[in-house]
């Protein structure tokens, strides 16, 4: 016999390996095995067992080891992941090594129970320990004979997966669209019969502590014990017990972030995805992906339903609902408000904020209101530019742009998040007049307390409420009347401040050059969820330069913004209506990454999706990084992946969210 072995290796193929007689009986499709590979030894999932062939044109190499006693992957979240290297375009062996991480020891929490007599001796004991008294070989053949079963610690369980419960309901999608109290009160009303009745409720969260805490708090304080919470950052033992728990239980509502979609949820009657426009979804580790499209994989796969809850949804979420694939089922959308316009100067290092900004603060003030101020960069500054050599200040290591964080006096880069020590000098030509542009948060924060001496200030960025502590000192201060907040999109998640006195939107042409193709959409995600979150009694939008787009974009209605967004979409070829591929190429030298360019464009031309090229880059400086861009449909690339993860130094981004 021979096995089809998915391996953590780059390359987008699987690998064939004889299994040795005496391990016949131990290998199954999605156990994991030990097999050589290149002088090295790695551990891989089997991925399909067949007779040898006669005319094999080679002679494979034999499996070394069986590492898992039954598949501890499930076979629907092995399809899914699956699914998820084609589409994301990752070596399949890849993918399941990266999402099956809360899998990686769970023997350790397995006992086991002998059937009648025990002739190793080996009943009530650890797996494990089983395995040190009499060794693996005797356990397991002893099992694989029926002697005894195995059961997890946490449930009293067998190991061996009863077959899939089959589902009553088939795949379906609506989407939800209201404010954030009446989206919690919904999935309860959702959920709560399907728990009663004793079936598993998913849902899928964008974050932790934030948006993820308040939806959290109000499932535990509804439904107590029958909440299983999981994240990637829980103790091993806790993940092992959510993992168990959901695999052989039902009644529990399963809440988590992306990380949640690997897990072993057969009992699952409904998949709900709370703030599908969300950045928190998609995931940057090894195996790049957006969790609300494989949300919506995973239902079909399923079979169950999927209910996406918003107050701003996706735009391929309402390409849907345009298509009749998504039932909208109303709700109660928030009410933009008339927004109030000011054009201002723009913000300048070294001078006073814009009088109309402090008119529009002291007003608030006076009538001691609660205002926040949001703006789309961070940073002191995120443009430096060199007033002698009219160069941008660029990072030395993957020469993309950076920008200037005051705090602590470090230039940080934009695309690889490296930090560097200002030196206060031009990186090209050593002059010491650098020009700052594109102001963030922490300029406005500097200025605006200084000039409001009898204001307390706070800035709340990413970086400033990462952990429960810092959350919850911050929630202590801003409830106080005459606090200003200045801060970025993560406002937009702060759903137990509001309401507030005043929303002041500052700076929001930079969405155009941030966002790309996304930024009208991003700009109205972000316009509706601060204003969800935050219910101010009053909105500004000061805008400086050219860009018109904010201003228009806030004062559309939800109907006409999505028709013409879809409708500019679908015209100019953009997702959601194709799909992008960046096909990057990082080397450490220019001659090496222009080889490799010219071997992808060789690749592109003879597969017959050159003319697929819609963009190209060749970065200014020595280094060698470049990138391409793909248009096309959904399998553009899938008879092509096996050769284009040959070629050195390339990296595939499918749907890159900037662009
Ligand atoms: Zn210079
Ligand atoms: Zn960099």
């Amino acid at each position: 016999m021979i096995a089809h072995v998915a391996l953590p290796v780059p390359i987008f193929k699987v690998f064939t390996y004889r299994i040795p007689p005496p391990l016949e009986p131990f290998v199954q499709v999605r156990v994991r095995v030990r097999v050589p590979f290149a002088n090295r030894s790695l551990i891989g999932f089997v991925v399909g067992i067949e007779e040898e062939k006669e005319e094999c044109p080679f002679t494979p190499s034999d499996i070394r080891e069986v590492a898992d006693l039954e598949p501890l992957v499930d076979p629907i979240s092995f399809d899914l992941c699956l699914w998820a290297a084609r589409h994301y375009c990752v070596s399949p062996g890849l993918a399941l090594k990266t999402s099956f991480l809360h899998g990686s020891d769970l023997e350790r929490y397995l006992v086991v129970g002998a059937q009648g007599d025990d002739p190793l001796g080996v009943d009530g004991l650890r797996l494990k320990r089983a395995y040190t008294l009499v060794g693996k070989e005797r356990v397991w053949e002893h099992y694989h004979q029926g002697l005894f079963r195995v059961r997890d610690v946490f449930t009293g369980e067998s190991l061996k997966q009863k077959g899939p419960s089959v589902s009553v309901q088939r795949f379906s999608a609506k989407l939800f669209v209201s404010q954030a109290e009446s989206r919690r009160e919904y999935y309860l009303s959702m959920a709560a019969p399907l728990l009663e009745s004793g079936s598993n409720v998913l849902i899928l969260l964008p974050d932790r502590g934030l948006a993820g805490g308040y939806f959290h708090r109000f499932f535990e304080e509804k439904l107590g014990e029958r909440v299983l919470y999981f994240g990637s950052h829980m103790p091993a033992k806790r993940k092992g017990e959510v993992y168990f728990r959901t695999r052989n239980q039902g009644g529990y509502l399963v809440i988590g972030t992306r990380s949640c979609l690997f897990l072993p949820t057969h009992n699952t009657r409904l998949i709900i995805v709370e703030r599908p426009e969300d950045d928190g979804y998609r995931n940057d580790q090894a195996l790049q992906f957006d969790g609300v499209a494989l949300a919506t994989k995973l239902a079909e796969l399923r079979g169950v339903p999927i209910l996406y809850g918003s107050v701003s949804p996706p735009l391929d979420v309402m390409k849907g609902v345009e298509e009749g694939i998504v039932e909208s089922i109303g709700g109660e959308p928030v009410t933009t408000k008339p927004v109030e316009v000011a054009a201002v100067k723009r913000f300048r290092i070294g001078q006073s904020p814009p009088q109309e900004l402090m008119d529009i603060l002291a007003e608030g003030l006076s009538r001691d209101e609660r205002i926040v101020i949001h703006t789309p960069l961070k940073d002191y500054a995120a443009r430096l530019y060199c007033l002698s050599c009219h160069q941008s200040i660029l990072c030395p290591v993957c020469e993309s742009a950076v920008s200037f964080r005051k705090d602590d006096n470090r230039l940080v880069c934009w695309k690889c998040g490296r930090q560097f020590p200002y030196h206060e000098r031009c990186t090209h030509c050593g002059s010491e007049l650098i020009s700052f542009g594109s102001t963030g948060a922490e300029y406005m924060e500097e200025h605006i307390r200084s000039a409001m001496a009898d204001a307390s200030v706070l800035k709340i960025t990413g970086e400033t409420v990462r952990s429960k502590k810092d959350i919850g000192q911050l929630m202590g201060l801003v409830g106080e009347p005459r606090t200003i907040i200045v801060g970025t999109r993560v406002l937009s998640k702060l759903y137990e401040v509001g309401p507030i006195g005043r929303l002041i939107l500052v700076g929001w042409e930079d969405f155009m050059r941030i966002a790309g193709y996304r930024a009208r959409e991003y700009i109205r995600q972000t316009y509706c969820n601060l204003i969800d979150a935050l219910r101010p009694a009053k909105v500004y939008l000061l805008t400086t330069g050219k860009a018109r787009e904010p201003e228009e974009v806030l004062t559309m209605n939800d109907e006409d913004f999505y028709s013409q967004e879809l409708e500019r979409r679908k015209t100019a070829e953009f997702p959601p209506y194709v799909r992008l591929f960046l096909l990057k190429i990082d080397s450490s030298n220019r001659p090496a990454a222009l080889s490799a360019a010219t071997r992808l464009r060789g690749l592109l031309e003879a597969y017959g999706i050159g003319d697929n090229i819609v963009g190209e880059t060749v970065r200014p400086g020595e280094k060698g990084h470049l990138a391409i861009l793909l248009k096309g449909r959904e399998s553009l690339l899938d008879g092509l992946l096996p050769e284009l993860t040959r070629v050195r130094h390339l990296r595939i981004e499918a749907d890159p969210p900037w662009v």
